[in-house]
């Protein structure tokens, strides 16, 4: 029997209360709700609290109970205008800035957060595409502004993936197990992959997806609630992956905020259409994937230094 529920938004010091939501509403339909109540538009609502940010969710998988209390940011259209001319990006830059790696360590460390990685690894079901290989390593990758610059226009998928991705990952599958680990739900990696050619190409394979709900939230004292993806999980499902011989590939350095040792924030790829040409990182990255494969122990790089790694 489907009832209906109330939701509310906290936004700027203030609750809104979104009523009558039913469990079979999306995403997009609440967000439109808050737009109504707030003049956020969808696109600027930030909802911090919410595991799955997939606009094709439902209230139930998103499992808000009744009374739940989203956190939102964002601003009005006329706000930003009147504010200033400051670019979009800018708040994701200063909230990147190398500053946090002693509150890194600390949350790493913390027995609540230990407890709900223990949990991921005993429910959360992956599905194994191909089998690990005997003596690789892990790269595990983001996709969005990583691999693929999701947000662009353009008149097709493929016209948004980052240049190099397939040379990039046959050059990486040598050497390594490949990981895709995405805060969307699996059923949109699966198209993404699917749509950038990556699920059947022939040249290399990737060993399994991950998606939102592998994510778990923790609460940092500079940031709040934050939705990050614990390399725990992994290591704690396949235990011949560690921190020894494991690297994480993402855009936005707070996801490896659990381990900060083993991931390496990479350039985000936007506006595909201005730089569909002159983007190299995936070439570079491949390179520096190379030159650390034999490393016997990855807690001895600085992956910080990547560009300037010499091998030994
Ligand atoms: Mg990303």
């Amino acid at each position: 029997m489907e009832t209906s529920k109330k939701i509310t938004v906290k936004w700027n010091g203030t609750e809104y209360v979104i009523n009558d939501l039913q469990n079979s509403d999306t995403l997009q339909i609440l967000k439109a709700r808050i737009y109504e109540e707030t003049g956020v538009r969808p696109d600027r609502q930030k909802l911090l609290n919410l595991k799955c940010k997939d606009d094709e969710q439902t209230i139930e998988k998103l499992n808000m109970k009744p009374g739940f209390k989203i956190m939102m940011m964002g601003s009005r259209e006329e706000d930003i205008a009147e504010a200033s001319k400051a670019p979009e990006n800018m708040k994701e830059v200063i909230n990147d800035l190398d500053t946090e790696q002693e509150e890194e360590v600390e949350l790493e460390n913390m027995e609540v957060h230990l407890d709900k990685i223990k949990k991921r690894i005993e429910t959360y079901k992956v599905e194994v595409l191909n089998p690990p290989r005997e003596n690789k390593k892990l790269l595990v990758l983001d996709i969005d502004y990583t691999l693929f610059d999701h947000r662009s226009v353009a008149s097709s998928g493929i016209e948004l993936m980052r240049p190099y991705l397939h040379e990039f990952l046959t050059r990486a599958y040598k050497h390594y197990d490949i990981v895709i680990w995405s805060a969307t739900s699996m059923k949109w990696i699966n198209e993404k992959m699917k749509l950038l050619g990556v699920t059947d190409n022939p040249n290399y394979k990737i060993a399994f997806h991950l998606d939102c709900q592998a994510m778990i939230s923790v609460y940092s004292k500079e940031r709040g609630l934050i939705d990050v993806k614990p390399l725990g999980v992994i290591w704690g499902k396949f235990p011949a992956y560690s921190p020894r011989n494991t690297i994480m590939f993402d855009d936005i350095r707070k996801n490896f905020i659990m381990n900060p040792g083993s991931g390496l924030k990479i350039k985000a790829f936007r506006e595909a259409h201005l730089n569909r040409d002159k983007d190299t990182e995936l070439l570079k990255l491949a390179h520096y994937l190379e030159q650390i494969a034999d490393v016997d122990d990855f807690q001895t790089l600085d992956h910080r230094k990547w560009q300037d790694y010499k091998k030994k």
